[in-house]
């Protein structure tokens, strides 16, 4: 049987930047979305999902696997990022499932309401939020952070995800599934991180406190720590250009991840199978 680890080895990765939040279909090489490869066993047969930050990266490679497992999807994302989202709507139409796309600004408030009114809309109830878009850009020097930059990524990755959980609340029935996403940032904060690691350790905070909250609705709410993963996110901006050839080297497992290694673990938070599961947070990590 072919090692998986040698497959996904990439020994130096091409120096590259684009401005944010970047495209998936201009990165060299194109990230592993799972299109080809997820398998699907009907674990989210029937289930509506929510995924924001779903053109590119983890988001894409998510919304493909619940889509090969039988769910359907309303996906956002930024208006910008319109050419990645119509490949991911014509993946998750291709294996039958349904996809409404809504691309919009999640630092809004008000957008977050007119998501969730969008999604109930053409799904009904959500079973699933997915919350994956997030903003990171590195800065190596706090005198250069500034405060629009702080508040953009306090508003992009932490207040978005009160205010999403707020609207779409009324419309999650019990069994539902929240899924937040952190970073091993949230525990071993890089020096020019400041900002970003600091939204992580907050969005892996809140999930406990929403478990706790929402425990008596049936409402489940866990949380994904990835690590090194090739995305758009690390090329614009989100990882110092130096660092981008050796990106991902130094875990034990020597390799950056590819999106479609996060799947998995996406699909079993939201499936039946993790009923037993709350306030919890998974590392996929490569053994960071
Ligand atoms: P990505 O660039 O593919 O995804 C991030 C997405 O966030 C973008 O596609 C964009 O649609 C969305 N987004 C950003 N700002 C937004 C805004 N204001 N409104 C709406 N959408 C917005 O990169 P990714 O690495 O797949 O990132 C997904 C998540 O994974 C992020 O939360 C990120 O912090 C987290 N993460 C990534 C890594 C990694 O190494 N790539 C590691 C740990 C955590
Ligand atoms: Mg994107």
């Amino acid at each position: 049987m072919a090692n998986k680890n040698e497959k996904y080895k990439i020994k130096h990765f091409p120096k590259q930047s684009q401005p944010a939040p970047g495209l998936q279909n201009r990165m060299s090489p194109i990230p592993d979305d799972g299109a080809a490869s997820y398998i699907g066993h009907d674990r989210l047969k029937h289930k509506k999902a929510l995924i924001t930050g779903g053109d590119s990266g983890i988001g894409r490679a998510v919304a493909i696997a619940y889509a090969h497992e039988g769910a359907d999807i309303v996906l956002n994302y930024l208006p910008e990022e319109a050419s990645d989202a119509q490949e991911v709507q014509g993946i998750i139409e291709s294996l039958g499932q349904q996809i409404k796309l809504v691309p919009g600004d999640l630092k809004s408030e008000s957008f977050n309401q007119k998501l969730v009114n969008e999604a109930v809309a053409f799904l009904g109830d959500i079973n699933v939020l997915v919350l994956v878009a997030g903003k990171q850009q590195a800065e190596i020097d706090i005198t250069n952070l500034s405060t629009q930059q702080l508040t953009d990524t306090y508003a992009t990755n932490v207040f978005s995800l009160v205010w999403l959980i707020k609207a779409a609340l009324p419309h999650l029935p019990p069994n539902s599934s929240i899924i937040t996403t952190n970073s091993i940032q949230a525990d071993q904060p890089s020096s020019f991180l400041v900002d970003y690691a600091g939204t992580k350790a907050a969005i892996k905070n809140m999930t406990i406190s929403l478990a706790k909250q929402f425990s008596n609705r049936g409402i489940r709410v866990n949380s994904i720590s990835p690590g090194p993963i090739w995305t758009p996110l690390q090329i614009s901006g989100g990882q110092l250009p130096e660092n981008i050839p050796n990106f991902g080297q130094s875990t034990p497992l020597g390799r950056a991840g590819q999106p479609a290694e996060l799947a998995g673990a996406y699909v079993f938070l939201a499936s039946d199978e993790s009923n037993y599961i709350t306030g919890e947070s998974i590392k996929v990590t490569g053994g960071l």
